[in-house]
């Protein structure tokens, strides 16, 4: 009889470890939420004029000194180029 109680202990606990796991799994699946916020890419670059983020691939390029800088309009990409122009 001692034995049978023995089994049954083992049972329930294997049993319990299991619900464990996939209540401790369900909760790891809720809480786990997308990554969201200006650094979610290497794709997005800061627009130097008016500071927006702006995907890298329907960005405004301008090149200067070599360098390619994005903006996220037309505006801003003009008033980067003529306040370099003026600062110069
Ligand atoms: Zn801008």
């Amino acid at each position: 009889m001692v034995f049978g109680w023995l089994i049954r202990f083992v049972v329930v606990m294997l049993l319990l470890r299991l619900a464990w796991k996939f209540v401790s799994g369900l909760a790891q699946g809720a809480t786990r939420q997308p990554v969201s916020g200006p650094v979610r890419g290497a794709s997005l670059v800061q627009d130097p004029v008016c500071g927006t983020y702006v995907d890298q691939g329907c960005a405004v390029t301008a090149r200067r000194k070599g360098a390619v800088h994005f903006f996220c309009s037309d505006d801003c990409r003009k008033a980067f180029l003529e306040d370099d122009v003026s600062s110069a």
